[in-house]
């Protein structure tokens, strides 16, 4: 605790628990304020953490405070990312129970930082030996190339993650780190062809333009000038105040060296990153209909830095290749299927590139792990959105089951009656997603693989027949056969927990079936580049069977990960954005209850506060309040549930304010313990 509580209306108090009124959200946002205020950004709901984003550096991630939190009773320091991170590596070490930390929050609240910090804290605060340091700095290196390729400017953020990350560190029976994990799922691969107004490509895009050596881009056939590259003016937003692609490309060329990368694969992969560029170039013109490129610079490039045939290049962008019957149909594409054949071409290239890229970044599986997904729910469309909106459904999912879980099993260890709690279950919406034969995901495939006329527009008719009824999906069709006119006839709604949102169609099949004419297949598994015989593999040409959708794929990840959740014991640090202008010191607070609102956080206050506010083990209790008593002051002789005992009654505790658990005390009301702090501070 916060030894003045005097301070209390001052600072809030630093556990929710602790609110008097804990059910009034206008409560929960003034606490939030309060601190907020006073540079005091965690808070904890029991053992949740809640971190606002200050949006400035505050002085409270030095090696001082890492000391400060080692071997500490969580609530005996005051909220800290550190005191997580610490948490989770003790429970391991000593109840050898796997651990991990989910980060959420929407983009910008600063969960990358947040996974950043636990890195720090454990790269600091593990014991090391000389083979340890490797690792460690490799860990800590594999953060600035990750970002290099999968981070991006956004509105909402200027280093916005634009994959799916979970990732893990793996520590030995000495507790030393020996190794990390990551799995990707789901990059942003679309920003490769295009960018929103206001935001960027991939930040390894303009750090090789801006910062490689004269010989480096003479060697990739680039010039110093990011304008000169359609897919990177698309967002009309080269450069960014908060970022130096100059010096950003130092760190990522020293960082790709000190992860383990040789001279030749940082050769071969900068090789790949160029080659998307020149795709994005190249330019055709249109003869009876029929697409052909105009000048051949591009295609030059393209052949040396891809390692494939110019000539079977040039064709495949310009030619499709059909198996039907067993019989092979090639037919010109016209202008418009020409140009998107070569987005794909560049999309599948980048992404193909990065998953590989993750891959060599990582070494074995893992007990110890760190997780942290972007989260956004605010404008959404796309269909990358709905993708990021399941797997935070399926996220909230989870925690509630486990926090009740946790509870539940809490209660029971210390043999204290479990009283049930009334909660939203939001499995209604998962199933609605990814229900078989019925779910969103599945209808969407069948459409993707169904020949013909199938379209974005026939997907959302086949919706509306198939879960048009269904109490979560909304339309602008009416059941008396009339529509809803604030809709658009594009758009589909889904009341998801956190609030309802719009997705338009548009592009849902292309996204989902990520399809590359075979041609194109063919060139690219031709390719002398090492890189990317690994990536496209000629197992693909032979066989017969699609390769799964983009959902599908990413419903499966998603199962994993889950699958992976389950057996650990999480730790939750909850992120809020404090306002959209990126600024330090501005509580927005429209922005902050939308968040507080589908991050969940009343639900889990109430599910943690269902039974008792607080909960301290006998002997942290009896130390902390010994002197109130004198039969236990200077020290209690006996067993410590007596002394505890004896000290509440004392201290004039009625039966129903308290329960005496096998090693804990539970009290319900927070103003009894307020009460007790008093009497401390007027001693
Ligand atoms: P997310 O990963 O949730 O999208 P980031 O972790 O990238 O968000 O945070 C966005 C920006 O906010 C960071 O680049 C940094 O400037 C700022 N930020 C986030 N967390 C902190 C923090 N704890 N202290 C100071 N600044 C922070
Ligand atoms: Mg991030």
């Amino acid at each position: 605790m916060e030894s003045a509580l005097t301070a209390r209306d001052r600072v809030g108090v630093q556990d929710f628990v602790l609110l008097e009124n804990f059910t009034s959200e206008a409560a929960f946002i003034e606490n939030l304020r309060k601190r907020f205020k006073e540079n005091l950004i965690y808070t904890y709901i029991g053992s949740v953490l809640v971190s606002v984003n200050p949006y400035k550096d505050l002085e409270i991630y030095t090696k001082n405070h890492m000391e400060r939190y080692r071997g500490v009773n969580f609530y005996e320091v005051s909220p800290h990312i550190y005191a997580v991170a610490d948490n989770a590596y003790r429970s391991m070490r000593t109840e050898r129970k796997d651990q991990c930390i989910l980060i959420s929050g929407e983009s910008g609240a600063g969960k990358t930082e947040a996974s950043k910090k636990i890195l720090q804290y454990y790269a600091i605060t593990c014991p090391a030996s000389e083979h340890v340091q490797t690792i460690k700095d490799r860990l800590l290196q594999s953060n600035p190339v990750l970002e290099a390729f999968g981070n991006a400017k956004t509105l909402r953020n200027d280093n916005s993650s634009r994959f799916g990350k979970y990732m893990d560190i793996q520590f030995d029976f000495k507790g030393a780190p020996v190794g990390g994990h990551i799995i990707n799922y789901l990059l942003e691969k679309s920003r490769v062809v295009h960018q929103n107004h206001g935001e960027r490509n991939f930040h390894i895009f303009y750090q090789i333009i801006e910062g490689g050596e004269e010989d480096l881009l003479r060697h990739l056939g680039l010039e110093r000038n990011t304008q000169q590259y359609q897919y990177l003016v698309k967002g009309n937003c080269p450069k960014v105040s908060s970022i130096n692609d100059r010096s950003d490309w130092k760190v990522v060329r020293k960082a790709l060296t000190v992860i383990g990368f040789s001279d030749d694969e940082v050769e071969e992969l900068l090789n790949i990153i160029a080659s998307v560029l020149h795709l994005g170039n190249v330019q055709y013109s249109e003869e009876e209909g029929n697409a052909c490129i105009t000048s051949d610079i591009q295609i030059k490039y393209l052949a040396r830095l891809l390692g494939v045939n110019g000539t079977a290049l040039t064709e495949a962008l310009t030619h499709k290749k059909i198996i039907a019957k067993g019989e092979e149909l090639v037919s010109p594409l016209n202008l418009e299927q020409a140009s998107s054949a070569r987005d794909a071409l560049s999309k599948a290239v980048y992404g193909r590139t990065f998953t590989w890229l993750v891959n060599k970044i990582n070494t074995s599986p893992l007990p110890l792990c760190i997780r942290s997904a972007d989260v956004c729910v605010c404008v959404c469309y796309s269909f990358e959105q709905f993708c990021i909106n399941y797997c935070n459904e399926k996220l909230q999912q989870l925690f509630i089951e486990l926090t009740l879980k946790s509870e539940q099993e809490e209660y029971e260890a210390e043999g204290i009656t479990w009283e049930p709690v009334q909660y939203f279950n939001n499995k209604i919406i998962c199933d609605l997603v990814e229900e078989k034969f019925k779910g969103i995901i599945s209808i969407l495939d069948e459409e993707c693989l169904r020949p013909g006329d199938a379209s974005d527009f026939t997907f959302l008719e086949k919706l509306e027949n198939t879960v048009g009824g269904h109490p979560h999906f909304v339309t602008h069709k009416l059941a008396d056969g009339k529509t809803r006119k604030i809709m658009g006839r594009e758009e589909f709604r889904l009341l998801h927990y956190a609030g309802d949102v719009n997705y338009n169609v548009n592009g849902f099949l292309d996204k989902n079936n990520d399809l590359l004419f075979r041609n194109l297949k063919e060139v690219m598994c031709m390719s002398e580049n090492k890189i990317l015989t690994q990536c496209f593999d000629r197992e693909e040409l032979s066989d017969k069977k699609r390769p799964d959708t983009a959902a599908t794929q990413f419903k499966a990840s998603l199962a994993k990960l889950m699958e992976i959740l389950m057996s650990k014991e999480p730790s939750y640090v909850r992120c809020i954005k404090p306002n959209d202008s990126k600024q330090a010191a501005r509580f927005d607070e429209v922005l902050i209850r939308h968040q507080v609102k589908y991050l969940g956080l009343m639900e889990n206050l109430r599910v943690r506060r269902a039974g008792f506010a607080y909960r301290r083990r006998y002997e942290v209790f009896l130390q902390r309040y010994k002197s109130l008593c004198p039969d236990t002051w200077p020290n209690w002789q006996g067993k410590l549930a007596d002394g505890v005992s004896t000290l509440v009654k004392h201290l004039g505790y009625k039966p129903e304010e308290y329960k005496l658990g096998r090693s804990k005390i539970f009290i319900r009301f927070p103003k009894t313990l307020f009460a007790t702090e008093d009497a401390l501070e007027n001693r």
